[in-house]
């Protein structure tokens, strides 16, 4: 494998992912690699997948394809999470030659290095419970914002998901060695950065998952004193692991911006407890109360699930009438669908397709109007905005503090600097 010098790379799913592939990238550069784009020909392509996304054996069929067709002799390797959950259906797509699950994604310039195109694929896999170690990993998005891993795995066992058995126990990074990389970020120039995790309230069981001496509230206290970064955000965090200190400390810190993505999945408590959630949506209200007494201009997201089995006309409407009351500010909807070796599979009945399609458009609506109606409350104030890269329609993007998107014309002095902003 001494001549395959190029590698291209694409990822799917969610931000954990895209900082896997930029951690992966520069191993695969650091070793002699040079990057090209995915369009472009290069000697090995790496799909990175999620096994959130309904398409995933699809989408992955079809880049493999693509990449049969244009460039027959590169090497195809395949990782992420769907890689960790159905490696033999992944390993007899024609043209795939290795599938690297959850524990040897970050060994891959090894593995690359023995490879040769054959005509079976190699997996190096193993069972998700072997699976230890943390890999910290940040991607850096043209300097501005970095996605920070500090936090991988999950303990949680939501009815729905499939999360712990494609990345295993919940295992994080310790408070010293994310100071150090936010350290470092910050004499790259990164301005902001996005902590990132699978559960990102459960940091603190260390890399091997079995220390408790460290909470997520050691890591907020210690980032706030890193010179250089200017902006902080919690990617997500559940609502019972989003306590009143933390909720406090953002209340009062310079850097931790005034914005929280809290999963709620329902507002009715029956399906809650069938997803085996660890809260009720008390809990949730008070949380929202609690940050818009504190932060009355804080943006506030929520995760919601419709069409979960079970979810009768009159949960949805429970869902629908708490959402219409929560002080939110966006929603994020997603449509359930039916996952292998999931609790959820057995609880009956099911909803009907339709019916999913219809709820889902329904929350998109309300979504819609409440992020218009935050924005209009803060017509007319002046907001510190983090302008990112100009693209290509001279246009320029960035948010406010409290994350609302600001697009404007190209103002070259503005790339990567906080500027005040009259909405
Ligand atoms: S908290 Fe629940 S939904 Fe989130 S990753 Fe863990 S099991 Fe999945």
């Amino acid at each position: 494998m001494a001549e395959a010098k190029t590698v291209a790379f694409h990822t799917l799913g969610c931000k954990l992912n895209f900082s896997e592939t930029s951690a992966i990238s520069r191993l695969l550069e650091n070793d002699g690699f040079e990057k090209r784009s995915f369009d472009e020909p290069a000697d090995v392509y790496v799909i990175n997948t999620c096994s959130v996304t309904d398409n995933a054996d699809k989408e992955c069929r079809h880049l493999v394809r693509r990449i049969q067709r244009k460039q027959p002799e590169s090497l195809v390797v395949i990782t992420g999470c769907y890689a960790q959950l159905k490696p033999k259906e992944i390993a007899a797509i024609p043209g795939v030659d290795l599938v690297l699950g959850a524990a040897e994604k970050f060994n891959i310039v090894q593995h690359v290095k023995e490879l040769s195109k054959g005509d079976s694929a190699k997996i190096c896999s193993c069972d998700i419970d072997e699976v230890n170690g943390f890999n910290a990993s940040f991607s850096v998005n043209d300097r501005t914002r970095s996605f920070l891993k500090v936090q991988d795995g999950c303990n949680y066992n939501c009815s729905f998901c499939t999360i712990p058995l494609a990345r295993g126990k919940s295992r994080s990074d310790t408070v010293s060695n994310v100071i150090k990389t936010a350290e470092e970020l910050a004499v790259r120039g990164v301005k902001e950065i996005i902590l990132t995790g699978v559960n990102l309230g459960d940091f603190g069981k260390g890399v091997s998952g079995q220390e408790e001496e460290e909470i997520f509230f050691d890591l907020v206290k210690a980032l706030e004193k890193v010179n250089g970064i200017n902006r902080y955000r919690i990617s997500s965090i559940e609502p019972n692991l989003l306590t009143n200190e933390i909720i406090e400390w953002v209340a009062n810190s310079n850097k931790f911006m005034p914005h929280f993505h809290i999963p709620l999945q329902s507002g009715s408590n029956k399906i809650l407890a069938l997803m085996r959630r660890r809260y009720k949506r008390e809990l949730y209200a008070d949380r929202v109360s609690l940050i818009k007494t504190l932060m009355p201009h804080c943006a506030i997201g929520a995760d919601v699930i419709v069409g979960f089995p079970g979810e009768t006309a009159a949960d949805f409407n429970e869902t629908l009438s708490f959402l219409q009351e929560l002080d939110v500010s966006y929603l994020h909807v997603f449509t359930y669908s039916e996952r292998d070796n999931t609790k959820a599979l057995e609880i009956q009945p099911a909803v009907t397709i339709n019916t999913r399609l219809e709820r889902n458009k329904i929350l998109r609506n309300l979504s819609y109007m409440k992020m218009q109606y935050f924005t209009q409350q803060h017509v007319g104030e002046t907001r510190k905005v983090l302008f990112e890269k100009c693209d290509k329609n001279a246009t320029m993007e960035g948010y406010t503090d409290n994350y609302i998107r600001i697009i404007t014309s190209q103002r070259a002095e503005w790339i990567n600097n906080i500027v005040d902003w009259t909405i």
